[in-house]
């Protein structure tokens, strides 16, 4: 081991305050010791972030950014909400870990609370560390349950990066850890922007994507499909609402098949849609719901599965055989707690509701009519993506499906600008995603517009 500048402020106790000599000492730091996820390494230069309030955060040089990532669109409440913050920390005093076999005040509450909210009858929880793991034994249960192997889920989706979870993983981000042998088959989910079913409007789309999933269905053999997973609202593949009575559909194959159906909240729930669940806004139960990010805004890592009576009952009597040290860990259930009751007590929900019903999406809309980069504005609440063109009547991507390198300077270039102009964005090949807290005010809604607004002129000067 190096030792690496000793003159750096105590990282735990230091102020989270712009100085250029300590970002650079974390930033040396950084590169010598901190392995970062889905990068290459030496190509890769993370910004030095000296702290965060609300919907902003800031680097240690002075610039400050508006957070329309939501860091990886968790951040629901926003960054550093004075109650959540007080709660772990009295949390931390009182008990600051146990083990999860045994009954803990503020995961009981955790879990009511979160059962309180979920659709329908799904009633127990079981907690995880985050997405992945909620995943993870999700499918296991499924699996377990129907005495069956095979998972079906969506190209155009992301559901984590463990073993099953990257496997049924429907974008890219699989391709380098696809073991091809873990028994998932990918189908079409509606998209009718890019369909793939050449289909002219919702209700085509959606019929044709419903026929396509149950002829998959009967090729695969439905005896040999433990259960279909789905993201409610796919979000970081591209943030596509299904069409009115897409998921209704779903459900109904599933049940004429003794199919478990799963439905991927990590991302879409807890707000983000305007919400609690996006399973709201398409009147659907799923048998099973994985969730995460929102559930605590991230403040604590805590994931979980919902399960329905019926899934419980398979493990009333016979050992359920998964389990995680930190499964439903004091103090990110005692995030947990308080952001819900944050979440309910400020209406932040509704907020979100309103926010894109009023702000987002008809100021998105506006861009979208003004740039010739923008060929579609998809969402609702706090979640939206533009779709970058560089034809707006063939609707070629602004650049190349998982473009790198020079292949994807357009966007880079219009990164570089919303950064420029304060605004953190979340770009993904040829889309930029809008996920800022869900409490954010009208006001820093119009002013991450208006940096978006200047960006895009940057998009458009490649388009042909
Ligand atoms: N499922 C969905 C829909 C997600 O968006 C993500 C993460 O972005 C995951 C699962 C994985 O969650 P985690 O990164 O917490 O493991």
């Amino acid at each position: 081991m190096t030792l690496t500048s000793p003159a750096a402020p105590d990282p735990l106790t230091g102020p989270a305050v712009p100085d250029p000599e300590t970002g650079a000492a974390v930033k040396a730091a950084d590169r010598a010791h901190v392995f970062h996820s889905w990068s290459a390494q030496e190509v890769i230069d993370p910004l030095a972030v000296a702290g965060a309030e609300g919907p902003y955060f800031w680097d240690y040089d002075g610039n400050r950014y508006l957070d329309f990532a939501s860091s990886l669109v968790f951040t629901n409440i926003g960054y550093q909400h004075p109650t959540v913050v007080a709660a772990i920390q009295a949390q931390a005093g009182r008990l600051a870990t146990f083990a999860p076999a045994f009954a803990v005040d503020v995961r009981s509450e955790a879990a009511r609370l979160i059962a309180e909210r979920t659709p329908g009858d799904l009633d127990k929880i079981f907690f995880t560390n985050g997405g992945a793991e909620a995943v993870e034994n999700a499918i296991r249960m499924a699996r377990l349950h129907t005495g069956r192997p095979k998972v079906l889920s969506t190209y155009r989706s992301y559901h984590g990066a463990t073993s099953t979870a990257i496997n049924l993983t429907g974008d890219p981000r699989r391709w380098g850890s696809d073991t091809g042998t873990a028994g998932v088959v990918h189908f079409h989910g509606p998209f009718l922007y890019r369909s793939a079913f050449y289909a002219a409007d919702e209700a085509e789309e959606c019929a044709r994507a419903l026929a396509h999933l149950e002829q998959t269905v009967a090729l695969e053999g439905p005896a040999t499909i433990a259960a279909v997973i789905l993201e409610t609202v796919p979000g970081s593949s591209g943030v596509m609402p299904p069409p009115a009575g897409y998921l209704a559909g779903v459900r109904e194959i599933c049940d004429r098949h003794g199919i478990v159906f799963v439905l991927d909240e990590v991302m879409a729930g807890f707000g983000r849609t305007g919400k609690w669940f996006a399973a709201e806004h398409y009147d659907v139960v799923p048998d099973l719901m994985t969730f995460a990010k929102g559930v605590n805004s991230g403040y604590v890592p805590l994931g979980g599965v919902a399960i329905s009576p019926a899934i419980a009952a398979t493990f009333a009597t016979r050992p359920y055989p998964g389990g995680l040290t930190y499964s439903g860990h004091p103090l990110a259930c005692a995030a947990a707690v308080a952001t819900i009751q944050v979440m309910a007590e400020e209406r932040i929900v509704e907020h979100a509701a309103h926010l894109g019903e009023t702000v987002l999406g008809p100021g998105l809309r506006e861009l979208a009519a003004r740039h010739p980069s923008v060929g579609e504005v998809r969402g609702l609440g706090a979640f939206w993506a533009l779709d970058l063109v560089r034809d707006g009547a063939t609707r070629e991507p602004l650049v190349p499906y998982a473009a790198a390198g020079a292949a994807n300077a357009p966007m880079a270039a219009f990164a570089a600008a919303c950064k420029k102009g304060g605004l953190w964005p979340f770009v993904n090949m040829n889309r930029t995603h809008i996920a800022p807290a869900c409490n954010i005010s009208e006001a820093e809604a119009k002013e991450g517009l208006a940096a978006l607004d200047a960006a895009l002129t940057v998009a458009d000067e490649y388009v042909v």
